[in-house]
């Protein structure tokens, strides 16, 4: 029989690729929206904290195991700005195109343009697991002033890859699912899962 688990998210663009990944292994992986699970709020420091905190909020809701996850980007320079504020760097507007333009301002002046997304998964057997199975991902590159690409979305046209002298907006959509923070993190999630 396969496992029926809730997925803390309403981004139908997550949930596709978290089930492409987690059917296989008979995992029978459902959007919180399908049990009218509202968004909760977001206030902790950590991405951690955050995912465990969504994760909490579907398991008690629906009484299913729950997979939540939270990411962004972490800037070396900016002691890992924009970090959990990556959605709302310039406001909560939730604008690309300003948080974009405030992290160039921001390193302007900083010689160090290093940086990496960050994805952490936390899955949580019941509301009150009180040993959650987390899994995380880094995907390193450098931050450019000036924007490179169409593709992918948020900071991904400031994103650059040096291994590859492209941006991720100048990558494949099949690349970047490959290589990402997020396929990084499902598949050190898999690892612990199996
Ligand atoms: P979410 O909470 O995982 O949806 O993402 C938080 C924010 O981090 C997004 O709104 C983006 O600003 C940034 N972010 C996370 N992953 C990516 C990515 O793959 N490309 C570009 N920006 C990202």
């Amino acid at each position: 029989m396969s496992q029926k688990i809730v997925l803390a998210s309403n981004n139908q663009g997550k949930l596709k690729e978290f089930f492409q990944i987690l059917a296989p292994l008979g995992i029978d992986l459902h959007s919180q929206a399908e049990f009218a699970v509202p968004d909760t709020p977001e206030p902790y420091f950590t991405f951690l904290e955050n995912a465990l905190c969504k994760a909490r909020h579907a398991a008690r809701l629906t009484g299913l195991p729950a997979i939540a996850d939270d990411s962004g980007i972490c800037v070396n320079a900016l002691a890992g700005a924009p970090g959990v504020l990556s959605a709302r760097y310039a406001g909560d507007a939730k604008s690309d195109e300003s948080n974009n333009a405030k992290l160039v301002a921001e390193l302007a002046n900083h010689a160090d343009k290093s940086a990496y997304y960050y994805c952490v998964l936390v899955y949580l057997r019941s509301e009150h697991d009180p040993q959650p199975i987390i899994a995380d991902g880094r995907w390193f590159g450098q931050i450019i002033a000036t924007p490179r690409g169409e593709g992918g979305f948020g900071y991904d046209p400031h994103f650059y890859l040096p291994e590859f002298a492209k941006t991720v907006a100048e990558l494949d959509a099949s690349d970047k699912n490959r290589l990402s923070h997020r396929a990084l993190a499902l598949q050190d999630l898999l690892k612990k899962l199996q």
